[in-house]
C-alpha cells in the first residue's frame, strides 16, 4: 500500500460483524478463564492484553498503523512526546553512559537531556547541526550508547544529515534515534536513511487538530544489539522478567519489547485509549493535511521573502526555499515537502515582532505548532522571555524570530493576514 492508503487502512482490521471504526476500549483490565492463561501472558509466552498500562487494543491498533507508516517493526505509544524521547534513551542507557545529540533539537528535549537525564547520571555531548565527520567522530566516547537528532528541528528548522549521523553512529556500534515530529512519515521515513529508532510527538501534525497530547517510539528492528556487544540490558537475562534475554527471545523486536515490558511497566507513561482514538482519526487525513501544510508553508515563505525588498522582513528560513542553508539536504531527504513551519524576522527587532503579532487576526498566538489552524509564536516575548538578547542569540533564537506554523486554511486568507499585520511594522 502507498503511504496515503496506509494512513487510512493500516492498524485496525475488523473481523466479520465487528465495528467498522476503531472502538475505544475504555477498560484498564481484561478477563481470563484461568490463572494459568494469564500467567502465560506475564511470562511473555502468549500475546494478549492484561493491563492497559502495558497494552490496550485501541492503542495497539494505532501503534501498528504508525509502525507501518514509518516502515518499522513495532511501535510503543506514550503519554507525550517528552515521554517518548525519555523512553528512547532510558531503554538502552543508564547512569555512567553517554549520548551524542544534535544541538538542533526541541527545547523540551534539550532540558530533558541536559538537566533531568544528566541529573540521573547519563551524560550528553551536543553537536551543531552542520558538524562535519571529524567533528562528529570526536564527540564519541567509549561509553557512548546512542546518537539523537531531529529530522527538521523545532524551532530552528535545521535538517539532519542522516547519512553522516547514521554512518558514524554505526561505525561506533550504536543506534541513531531520530525525532521525526515535524516531517512526519509522509515527508520523511528516517529508517530509509539509516535511523534505527524513530520518535514522535504525536501531539503535532499526527493528531493535527491540537486535541490530544501523545508520543510514540518506533523500533525499525534493524539494529543488531547482540553484534554491537554494548547492551547487556538486551543481551543478558533480565531477572525482573524471569530471566528472559530480549535478543534471544524476541530477536529483531528486542528493543521495542523491552521498552514495553520494562520501561512502560516501571514508568507507566502510556497513551490513553481515548487519546489513541483521536490520534487515529487525525492519522487518517495526515497525508492530505501535510500536502496542504507544505504548499501553504512554501507560499508563505516565498511571500515573506518577497517582502524583504521593502525592508519589512529581514530574513526568512524555510526548508524548501532555494535560499535555505540546507537546500541540498532538503532535496535528498525531503523531496516531497518539509513541513508547514516557517521562521523569519521582521524589521524593528523585538518591538517590531510584537507589533506584527498584534496585527494578526487569523493567525492565533498560541504555544503550539503543527496543527490545522495557523498559529504563531514569538519566543523572545513568551517561551524565552527570561533571556537577554545575548542569551537568545546563544541558543539560536534571535530576538526578532517569529515561528509561523502555517495551517490548512486558504492560502490567500493567510497571506492577507500577514500583509495586514506587516502594515503595523
Ligand atoms: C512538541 C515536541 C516534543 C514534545 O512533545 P509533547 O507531546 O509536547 O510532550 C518533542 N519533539 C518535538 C520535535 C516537538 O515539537
Amino acid at each position: 500500500m502507498k503511504i496515503d492508503t496506509k494512513c487510512v487502512q493500516s492498524g485496525y482490521k475488523p473481523k466479520n460483524g465487528e465495528p467498522r471504526v476503531l472502538p475505544i476500549i475504555q477498560s484498564t483490565t481484561y478477563k481470563y478463564d484461568t490463572s494459568e492463561a494469564m500467567g502465560d501472558l506475564f511470562d511473555l509466552k502468549a500475546e494478549g492484553f492484561f493491563y492497559t498500562r502495558l497494552a490496550n487494543p485501541t492503542v495497539d491498533a494505532v501503534e501498528k498503523k504508525i509502525a507501518d507508516l514509518e516502515g518499522g517493526l513495532l511501535a510503543v505509544m506514550t503519554s507525550s512526546g517528552q515521554a517518548a524521547s525519555m523512553y528512547s534513551i532510558l531503554n538502552i542507557c543508564k547512569a555512567g553512559d553517554h549520548v551524542v545529540s544534535s544541538a538542533a533539537i526541541y527545547g523540551g528535549t534539550f532540558n530533558l537531556f541536559n538537566k533531568t537525564l544528566r541529573d540521573l547520571g547519563i551524560d550528553f555531548t551536543f553537536v551543531p547541526a552542520d558538524i562535519d565527520e571529524a567533528g562528529l567522530e570526536a564527540a564519541f566516547r567509549d561509553n557512548t550508547k546512542c546518537v539523537f537528532g531531529e529530522t527538521i528541528s523545532n524551532p530552528s528548522l535545521d535538517v539532519l544529515d542522516f547519512e553522516l549521523f547514521a554512518k558514524v553512529a554505526h561505525r561506533h556500534g550504536v543506534p541513531l534515534i531520530v525525532d521525526n515530529t515535524f516531517a512526519t512519515p509522509i515527508n520523511c521515513r528516517p529508517i530509509e536513511f539509516g535511523a534505527d529508532i524513530v520518535t514522535h510527538s504525536t501531539t503535532k501534525y499526527m493528531d493535527g487538530h491540537a486535541c490530544a497530547i501523545g508520543g510514540v517510539v518506533v523500533d525499525s528492528g534493524n539494529f543488531d544489539w547482540a553484534a554491537s556487544g554494548k547492551y547487556p540490558m538486551l543481551t543478558t537475562p533480565d531477572e525482573s522478567y524471569h530471566g528472559i534475554t530480549y535478543t534471544e527471545t524476541f530477536g529483531k523486536a528486542a528493543y521495542g519489547v523491552k521498552m514495553r515490558t520494562h520501561i512502560m511497566r516501571d514508568i507507566g507513561a502510556m497513551q490513553s485509549p481515548q487519546n489513541a482514538f483521536l490520534l487515529n482519526i487525525g492519522l487518517e487525513t495526515l497525508a492530505l493535511r501535510m500536502e496542504r501544510h507544505c504548499a501553504n508553508g512554501l507560499a508563505v515563505a516565498r511571500y515573506l521573502e518577497s517582502r524583504m525588498a521593502d525592508g519589512k522582513i529581514t530574513w526568512v528560513n524555510y526548508p524548501g526555499l532555494e535560499s535555505c542553508k540546507y537546500a541540498d539536504r532538503v532535496k535528498k531527504y525531503l523531496p516531497g515537502g518539509s513541513c508547514g513551519v516557517v521562521s523569519f524576522g521582521v524589521a524593528g527587532g523585538r518591538e517590531g515582532a510584537v507589533r506584527f503579532m498584534e496585527g494578526l487576526k487569523l493567525a492565533a498566538i498560541v504555544t503550539h505548532v503543527a496543527d490545522a489552524r495557523t498559529c504563531v509564536l514569538h519566543p523572545a516575548s513568551t517561551t524565552h522571555r527570561q533571556l537577554s538578547d545575548k542569551e537568545l542569540e546563544e541558543c539560536g533564537v534571535s530576538p526578532d524570530l517569529i515561528r509561523f506554523s502555517t495551517g490548512i486554511e486558504n492560502i490567500e486568507d493567510i497571506i492577507e493576514d500577514i500583509a495586514n499585520a506587516l502594515e503595523k511594522v
